[in-house]
């Protein structure tokens, strides 16, 4: 019998990632990967690529996405597991992020520009190819040209609430988003709720909402987050019901510290968000 080795959470060239789905699928099978799932940021689009390849390869693909979401000023990202791709609610809810997107990268290209530098808004978007610009093609761009000595600094210094070319994004509510994963049969996560810095207070008002709003699920392991969180996360997983999820958030081989599939064990007290799923595994 084979082990389950899981990662709920990671991005190809259909959004912010480096990989092609086939490659992404690829390295994850490498890397010992049984049950993945591609949660591009605002976009399924990479899915009937990657299911292709994991067909072939033995691996169990679960449809996700990685929603971009405005709740009380603050941006959050909501995951949706096993989603339908085709539904109409889902489809018609991306498109209007990808619209967005294509504003705001307007709007940031705008602000590089006045700060100084040329040729932007072609860049970026030549950067991100078939994808919608996301901050982290601009943070490339910024590297590229020697402008930023890496990811971090280019959004310390420019992209970032501080930097010179920070835009303010109205994304999509919370209500909304965990709507249309609902209606696409899907499971609503939240994303790395460590990563968003809020109180005490203020995560568990968020976790309160998400869950009265129909959100099953949190990221209790994300990337390479320190054990003391996911101790933490885990806890609150107990107290508020919600089931555990795990995952890289893989964008890059480059980032060799979140690798597909690597050091995703879950605290034993956690209630895994696949424990009703049909595994192959
Ligand atoms: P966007 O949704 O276009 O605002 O881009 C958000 C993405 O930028 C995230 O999913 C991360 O991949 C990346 N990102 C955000 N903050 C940082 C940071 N401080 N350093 C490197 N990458 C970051
Ligand atoms: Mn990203
Ligand atoms: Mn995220
Ligand atoms: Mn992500």
């Amino acid at each position: 019998m084979t082990s389950l080795c899981i990662d709920l959470h990671c991005h190809s060239t259909y959004s912010d990632g480096t990989l092609s789905p086939q490659h992404l699928v690829e390295r994850a099978h490498q890397k010992g990967v049984n049950v993945l799932a591609l949660t591009d940021h605002d976009s399924t689009g990479g899915l009937a690529d990657a299911r292709e390849v994991a067909q072939a390869l033995g691996i169990q693909l679960i449809n996700g996405v990685e929603i971009s979401v405005t709740w009380n000023q603050t941006v959050l990202h909501i995951v949706g597991l096993n989603i339908d791709p085709n539904h109409s609610a889902l489809m018609a809810g991306l498109a209007e992020l990808q619209l967005k997107r294509i504003e705001r990268t307007q709007q940031i290209s705008a602000k590089l520009e006045k700060c100084g530098l040329d040729r932007v808004l072609a860049d970026v978007t030549a950067l991100a190819g078939s994808a919608a610009a996301t901050r982290t093609h601009f943070a490339r761009l910024l590297v590229q040209r020697n402008i930023a000595k890496d990811n971090q600094k280019a959004f310390k210094h420019w992209l970032g609430r501080n930097g010179c070319a920070y835009v303010h994004s109205e994304w999509t509510g919370l209500a909304e988003a965990v709507a249309w994963i609902n209606a696409a049969g899907g499971q609503a996560v939240i994303a790395h709720p460590m990563r968003y810095k809020m109180t005490v207070g203020r995560l568990s008002a968020l976790l309160t909402e998400f869950k009265a709003l129909g959100g099953v699920g949190m990221e209790v392991v994300s990337g390479n987050n320190h054990p003391s969180d996911r101790e933490n996360m885990a806890r609150l997983t107990q107290k508020t019901g919600l089931l555990a999820s795990v995952g890289s958030d893989f964008h890059s081989p480059d980032n060799v510290w979140n690798d597909l599939g690597a050091k995703l064990a879950l605290p034993a007290v956690c209630h895994p968000i696949w424990q009703d799923w049909e595994l192959s595994v």
